[in-house]
């Protein structure tokens, strides 16, 4: 596994690289098509002058990426996702729009002449016989902003039905659903400068070190300076535990439970921030009531810790002046995850620990553009410029821009990324139209799943790769652009905005996705609402929505951002100003609020725990989550090296008391039974998670491995108010399977033999 003493030593030979090469060649600028973290990349051409081009097996041309040493998010540093972002470009890819009546039939290759005229059929005959809400459109966190805002046109203006809904809503919908309901808006507070500000860094529900890995790097190394603190909540023992002062490896689903315990704690002593209670927020004695039930004895018990180890943490919060919490998955993928978010929120209210250098609440996105897709209302209640479908102002304001008449917009939010899944089980939805993702792998469980797709009557995958699990489902497939291969804008956690510039041509037939909306909107009838030709003018016509917004960037255009990335908020009068050029800018600092009080609201969350807790039948909790290398269903990294080599194969993690009480050793292939479904893994002994608990990474769908798919287990309970499904927590039960070594499947021979063969069918004829 590598460390952070890697990534260090990587940036180091990087930017030796850089220095000695720099003058020779132009290279592409580009923001890093992964994490959320958003690091900057530059992206170098296969044929550099005097050396000879670096191919692949197959004969295709190996582009290089390095950091970006003028990136103000990264500085130049990457992780083993982006430093091998190149050798995935021309794996895998789809080249031609092809179709098939059933999903019996083998795929025929097709014009996108052709394939736009069946794809405005089906959705002209779906809105007339059932409505415009029998069609649904569901996204991606990989779109670039472009992509995202003209598909809100599409789906939101000129179909009129709000479903759309993105990847995100599994991943931080309940961030954004707190921040909206604390703060009266979406949008993370504080900067990654704040990574080298705090003092105290308080980090719940995130394997930072794995996931996020150059925010944890910056944190890290700033800790270690200046013996800062740091305190991680998580059931394992993670790589970001090692690093902690304090690590509380609680009970999954415990979270709102230890955070009303460490509020009660601050109370109790009084170590709270009195006049910025007075002065910002209201809500306060709700919450004071609910904190007198979370004494540190029952909190202690019901979290399995000590009542030791809570203390110790309510007095890391008191004493430090500047708390930074970090969050993700752990926090986010639960039924109470927009409880844990606003509880989390509380503790920075009631300390004063918001709108300062080093201090905030900080929800770091999985994805490399989940933020832009909230700025460009990418979800099914929002619209661009953090408006909200049920607000007629809001609607107003964007139908205006759309050039489409009052009232085209729905009032109603659309279906939810789940919902879809229920629409087409019950025969609501006609065509589902997925791009950009691979649901077929990370939907909750994943055998329900899988039959409503096969329940769909139309299914359009639009995607840069072939095939996919999902592809397996679709009538349609739609090649897409890669990031590389179009421009477009990506924004990252800390609302810095990065233009992607193309640098390499389309594969085959590939074409930018907003390009793939456009034309499906002209040939419905509505030439006026894409007239664009450029993403540059899709984009311009995006920040005009966001004028007078807290996302204001009306300073931004891709001409702009052409000179180097930029942070938001960003009006077009700051354009030339100083304050263009500052990456380290804070919301609420002035602590006034979005709210219609202008303060930050407190909740009073009392905890309700899992939604599925272990019974004796199904006595584990099995947790969920993502590897330092694997990049979500490994549609690009299962197809590098250096990285399968890295995580060959799925594996359960479990603590050695439970190996041992269940008699089985280290390696040995198990059974892993939920009430939906169940997987076949090698154990993996390790004292580096509690007892009760075990893991099972989120990367191995169908394609990858036999019966390793983490989500055959979950269940599709979901957070009443963001509805983001709990995919971090289901009971299992584990049993012996029959000996015999584990098939780990040839990757290659799986993919061929399986979709490809027939593509390759399809092209040959
Ligand atoms: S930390 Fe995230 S954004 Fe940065 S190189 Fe790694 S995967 Fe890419």
């Amino acid at each position: 596994m590598p460390t952070i003493a890697f990534l260090v030593f990587w940036s180091q030979v990087m930017s030796q690289f850089a220095k000695s090469d720099a003058k020779k060649n132009q290279f592409a600028k580009t923001q890093c098509p992964y994490c959320g973290v958003g690091c900057g990349l530059e992206v170098l051409p296969p044929a550099m002058p005097g050396k000879a081009v670096k191919r692949d097996a197959e004969g295709n041309p190996i582009w290089q990426a390095r950091g970006d040493r003028a990136h103000p998010s990264s500085q130049g540093m990457v992780c083993v996702k982006g430093a091998t972002i190149g050798d995935a470009l021309d794996k895998n890819r789809l080249l031609y729009p092809m179709v098939r009546d059933s999903l019996n039939e083998p795929f025929r290759k097709v014009t996108w002449d052709e394939a736009y005229g069946l794809i405005v059929s089906r959705i002209q005959q779906a809105v007339e016989t059932k409505g415009p809400d029998s069609v649904c459109m569901y996204g991606s966190g990989q779109f670039q902003t472009e992509d995202y805002y003209t598909a809100q046109k599409l789906m939101k203006g000129c179909l009129g039905t709000n479903n759309f809904d993105a990847n995100s809503r599994l991943c931080m919908s309940s961030a954004v659903a707190g921040y909206i309901q604390s703060f009266g808006s979406d949008g993370p507070p504080p900067c990654y400068a704040d990574l080298e500000e705090t003092d105290c860094a308080f980090l719940i529900g995130t394997n930072t070190a794995d996931c996020h890995p150059i925010v944890f790097n910056r944190l890290k190394k700033h800790l270690k300076k200046n013996k800062g603190k740091m305190i991680v909540v998580d059931p394992r023992r993670t790589k970001t535990a090692e690093a902690a002062t304090l690590h509380l490896a609680i009970k999954p689903g415990t979270n709102v439970m230890l955070l009303n315990g460490i509020a009660h704690l601050l109370l109790k002593w009084g170590k709270v921030d009195q006049q910025y209670i007075e002065s910002c927020t209201e809500g306060f004695s709700d919450f004071a009531k609910i904190l007198s039930d979370y004494t540190p004895d029952v909190v202690a018990q019901e979290c399995g810790i000590s009542p030791q180890h809570l203390a110790a943490a309510a007095r890391l919060w008191s004493k430090s002046k500047r708390v930074l919490s970090l969050w993700s998955m752990g926090i986010n993928q639960s039924i109470e995850g927009t409880a844990a978010v606003r509880t989390i929120i509380n503790l920075h209210l009631l300390t004063g620990n918001m709108g300062r250098p080093g201090a905030g609440p900080f929800s770091l996105t999985g994805q490399p553009n989940a933020m832009g897709g909230r700025e460009a209302g990418g979800l099914a209640h929002i619209l661009p410029g953090y408006r909200v479908v049920k607000n007629p102002e809001h609607r107003q304001a964007v139908e205006k821009v759309w050039k489409l008449p009052e009232g085209s917009i729905s009032p109603v939010p659309g279906r939810a990324a789940w919902d879809m899944i229920l629409g087409l089980e019950q025969g609501d939805v006609d065509v589902f139209w997925v791009a950009a993702t691979n649901p077929a792998v990370s939907m909750p469980d994943i055998e329900r799943t899988k039959k409503a797709l096969r329940n769909s009557p139309f299914t359009i995958c639009q995607d840069a790769y072939f095939p996919t699990e999902t592809t397996e489902f679709a009538h349609v497939v739609l090649p897409a652009a890669q990031w590389g291969e179009k421009t477009g804008v990506m924004t990252n956690s800390e609302r810095v905005v990065t233009l992607c510039k193309a640098f390499k041509r389309a594969r085959g037939q590939a074409r930018a996705d907003w390009q793939i909306f456009a034309e499906v909107g002209r040939r419905l009838g509505y030439e006026a609402q894409f007239e664009a030709t450029t993403s540059a003018q899709v984009y311009d016509e995006f920040v005009s929505l966001t004028e007078g917004r807290l996302c204001d960037m009306t300073g931004l255009s891709h001409e702009r951002l052409g000179l180097g990335p930029l942070q938001w908020p960003l009006p077009q009068q700051e354009t030339e100003a100083t304050a263009a050029t500052r990456f380290d800018k804070r919301l609420y600092t002035n602590g006034r609020f979005l709210t219609p009080s202008g303060r930050a609201k407190f909740s009073a969350f009392h905890a309700k725990g899992l939604a599925e807790p272990p019974d004796p039948d199904f006595p584990f909790v099995l947790t969920t989550g993502r590897l330092y290398g694997h990049w979500h269903t490994q549609t690009r990294t299962g197809h590098i090296d250096k990285i399968t080599k890295m995580h060959p194969n799925a594996f359960l993690e479990i603590h050695p008391y439970d190996a041992q009480t269940l008699n089985f050793e280290d390696e040995q292939v198990v059974e892993v039974r939920s009430k939906r479904g169940f997987v076949k893994l090698p154990l993996k002994v390790t004292k580096n998670i509690r007892r009760g608990t075990v893991f099972v990474p989120m990367h191995w769908g169908f394609l990858w491995g036999n019966d390793a798919e983490a989500n055959a287990l979950t269940h599709s309970e979901v957070c009443p108010i963001s509805l983001e499904p709990e995919l971090k927590a289901c009971a299992v039960q584990i049993l012996p399977v029959r000996a015999g070594p584990l098939v780990v499947q040839d990757v290659e021979q799986s993919l061929v033999s399986r979709l490809a063969r027939s593509l390759v069918s399809a092209i040959s004829r």
